[in-house]
């Protein structure tokens, strides 16, 4: 299985190649935890589920890293607001951020670094950055990063540096600097921010956001590595000073493979909190929709195509993940009640799925392809699929699953039956088979007089629990 991404550094889509075979390292720009993050956020944060999962199906071993940054102004100035420390103003949004990606199948990441725990790491650069000519400190105590005094700035967004040099505001910034371009790495210390500040030798204050990526990133995956993601607002300027911060420092190549996802937009615009137009995973559930029914409507789209949030949207996956409880209901009922071994197998879609996913991971191609198998293995049981042909096809659907994570995740466990609601079904089969009706009527109103519903179809009866 060769992958083929979509590089933002060459902007072409090429071959995925690792440092070490077999082996990813892979960061990921994660939530600022001043508040829920929004299904917006989410969005990014499944497709990188997605291409992670992708990755592991392709039989590599991932190791992503996540940051969670809890200190900038939006914390700071929440904590303040709230009339709390930094730490516990922003561990019940950390604990909540868990939560969700528990909620929506995300698979977690190795190690989620919070900024406020590697501020020697971020110490370290910023010297480096010094000893290098790079760095400067302006009037008001800050730390800047001198664009004009490193030659590759721009690499990753395209920047013309010509244009940049000539006055082009490109980095809103508050304070002071040499170039427009410049960008802090330590904020000097301003009594807004109250207690929140750190000693360092050129002054106290506080970290940059870029800065704590590149730290964070290369403390614990090494100098280079071979994959960065983000959303697309990410790139420019946050990950163009990822790169600058780490190769002025090192000059290695920091990292390969760049990817970013289009936004989740409502209505045509951003999917965001500035806007206020935005639901987080709790807003929905609240609604009643599920994490399950959530993941698949983010991920049901390219990652690099402009996703448009509708409630229509979520109906659809809900009757679509209705379709695939119910086959995988006749499988599983396949396999208690199937006959023996015929060789007959539901044809698989397995390569289509993997070559959908390979190639710059088509989603909606992997999702048709999962379909297809679902409608090819509904007509095989109706044709008397065997117990053996039922589990293999069970199987096939794990496999995909390991990718989609939508297809077994979040269903209600079926619960044992007791033996005498056993009986008493058995009762009924016979009734029905005897063609005895008033029976077969007074039999099912007993089972729900004692909670259960009884289903007829051609797989026989099946038993469920009223709810
Ligand atoms: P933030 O907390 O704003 O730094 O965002 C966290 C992650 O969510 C980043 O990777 C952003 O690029 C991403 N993100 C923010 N808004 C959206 C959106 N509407 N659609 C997709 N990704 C988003
Ligand atoms: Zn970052």
């Amino acid at each position: 299985m060769e992958l083929k991404f979509y590089n933002s550094m060459t902007r072409q889509i090429e071959p995925f190649k690792t440092l070490n075979p077999g082996e990813v390292g892979m960061y990921t720009c994660g939530p600022t935890v001043y508040n829920y993050a929004h299904i917006g956020n989410f969005r990014a944060y499944l497709f990188e589920d997605f291409l992670r999962r992708t990755l592991e199906f392709a039989g590599n071993n991932v190791k992503q890293v996540m940051n969670l940054t809890d200190v900038d102004d939006k914390t700071i100035r929440g904590s303040q607001a709230a009339g709390q420390a930094l730490k516990a103003y922003t561990k019940p949004y950390i604990e909540a951020f868990f939560a969700d990606l528990k909620t929506l199948n995300v698979e977690p990441a190795a190690v989620y670094p919070a900024a406020t725990d590697h501020i020697p790491e971020m110490l370290n650069l910023i010297s480096a950055l010094f000893d290098k000519g790079i760095a400067y400190k302006s009037d008001d105590g800050s730390v800047y990063f001198s664009v004009s005094k490193y030659e590759n700035y721009g690499k990753l967004a395209h920047i013309d540096r010509e244009a940049m040099r000539s006055g082009v505001r490109i980095n809103a910034d508050e304070y002071e600097k040499e170039g427009v371009g410049d960008f802090a790495l330590w904020k000097g210390w301003d009594e807004k921010d109250g207690d929140v500040v750190w000693d360092a030798p050129w002054g106290k204050g506080r970290p940059g956001w870029h800065l704590e990526c590149s730290a964070m990133s290369m403390k614990y995956l090494g100098e280079s590595f071979d994959l960065h993601t983000g959303g697309i607002d990410n790139l420019f300027p946050h990950h163009e000073n990822e790169i600058a911060q780490a190769e002025a420092v090192t000059g290695k190549p920091f990292v390969h493979t760049w990817m970013h996802c289009a936004h989740l937009r409502v209505n045509g615009q951003k999917m965001s909190k500035s806007l206020g137009n935005f639901f987080t995973l709790r807003d929905l559930q609240e609604k009643g929709y599920t994490g399950r029914e959530i993941r698949y409507v983010l991920l049901n789209a390219h990652y690099r195509q402009g996703l448009n949030f509708t409630f229509d949207a979520l109906s659809a996956a809900r009757a679509a993940l209705a379709r695939l409880d119910e086959c995988t209901d006749a499988l599983k009922a396949r396999v208690a009640t199937g006959t023996a071994d015929d060789g007959v197998r539901v044809p698989s879609q397995l390569e289509a799925f993997g070559n959908a996913l390979a190639d710059d991971l088509n989603a909606s191609e992997a999702f048709s392809a999962c379909f297809a198998f679902v409608r090819a293995a509904n007509a095989a049981l109706t044709a008397g699929l065997s117990a053996a042909g039922a589990q293999a096809a069970l199987d096939e659907l794990a496999q995909m699953d390991r990718v989609l994570g939508f297809i077994f995740f979040g269903r209600a466990e079926t619960t044992a039956i007791p033996a005498e609601i056993q009986a008493l079904a058995d009762e009924r089969a016979a009734a029905r088979a005897a063609k005895n009706w008033a029976e077969s009527d007074r039999l099912r109103d007993e089972l729900a007089a004692k909670g259960w519903q009884v289903r007829d179809s051609k797989e026989g009866q099946t038993l469920k629990p009223l709810a």
